[in-house]
């Protein structure tokens, strides 16, 4: 028999104790030990779903129409219309736009983003969903950590310090940038920031108590920006080192993402990448130690 359970999540635990709790009512959730990561093909966008093996949903950003609703219906139960939580990484289009109907159509019971203020038709109209949920609102600042469950952890890299009320049309360089863990596996998801951001983060990463020795590592990197020359800086790399690399970029794009240069830096480091225009669907299931990549057309398991 399913019960209805409760979760905790606590965000910015570390800082004020703001523990609140959420309930899940998934019927669906499979007790298989899994960490099942979506990195959804939206065309020119990002949009990443993220199933932590008790059940709980995180949906980060959601791409620049609505596809993303026909994803999460492919993925979802039919009849699990809640997101426990929601991150919206920066308010430009290619990030913001689904997560508008996503609001409308899920019950969403936490939303992570930068409250600043924008003047932008699309950010008002995110605003007014926001206001229209009933959800719990946190702000995001590095070093905050949510717990999903399970032993999966959302850490928020970036920014390192809050945004709100600030007023800014260029938001890039203050994505939200998050590690997600589970076990000894380790998600980097970059947002769109540029070389100016890596560089902070990388400095921020040696001043935060209790960092873990290999700082910045990651198994896998979301690359920043759609593979734009201006972000994923060698240094980077070498900082995080990633086994793999993920691009969620559209095909035939006006901004020529990804650039050759940024798929030659990988290439160099020896990164295998995946890339959304033409891999499609890149989903990644984890045991919290292995790792498996798993496309149409291919198949990876890393151990
Ligand atoms: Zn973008």
């Amino acid at each position: 028999m399913q019960s209805k359970k409760l979760k905790l999540i606590h965000l910015g635990i570390l800082l004020c104790l703001s523990v609140f709790a959420f309930s899940t009512h998934s019927a669906a959730q499979q007790k298989d030990g899994l960490l099942k990561i979506y990195f959804f093909d939206v065309g020119q966008g990002d949009a990443i779903f993220i199933e932590a093996p008790n059940g709980n949903q995180v949906l980060i950003d959601g791409g620049p129409d609505n596809m993303v609703v026909q994803k999460l219906g492919e993925t979802m139960p039919f009849y699990d219309k809640d997101i426990d939580l929601v991150v919206m990484t920066h308010s430009d289009a290619d990030h913001v736009t689904g997560l508008i109907e996503v609001l409308k159509r899920y019950e969403v019971e936490s939303i992570v983003y930068s409250n600043i203020v924008r003047d932008s038709a699309l950010y008002g109209a995110w605003q007014e969903a926001v206001g229209e949920e009933d959800a719990n609102i946190a702000d995001p600042v590095s070093g905050k950590v949510i717990d999903l469950g399970s032993g999966v952890t959302l850490t928020i890299v970036h920014p390192a310090e809050s945004l709100a009320s600030q007023k800014m049309e260029k938001t890039n360089n203050d994505s939200v940038v998050l590690t997600l863990k589970y076990g000894e596996m380790e998600v980097l998801l970059a947002g769109d920031i540029e070389a100016k951001a890596e560089r902070q983060i990388i400095l921020n990463s040696n001043l935060v108590e209790g960092a873990p020795p290999q700082g910045l590592n990651a198994d896998i990197l979301k690359v920043g920006h759609h593979g734009s020359k201006t972000s994923t800086t060698g240094e980077f790399l070498y900082e995080v080192s990633p086994q793999v690399a993920i691009i969620q970029v559209g095909a035939k794009n006006r901004y020529g993402h990804p650039t050759q240069e940024v798929l030659k830096r990988l290439e160099d480091y020896g990164i295998r990448y995946y890339r959304t225009d033409t891999d499609g669907d890149i989903k990644v299931v984890s045991d919290g130690e292995n790792y498996q990549i798993i496309t149409a057309n291919s198949n990876l398991l890393i151990f």
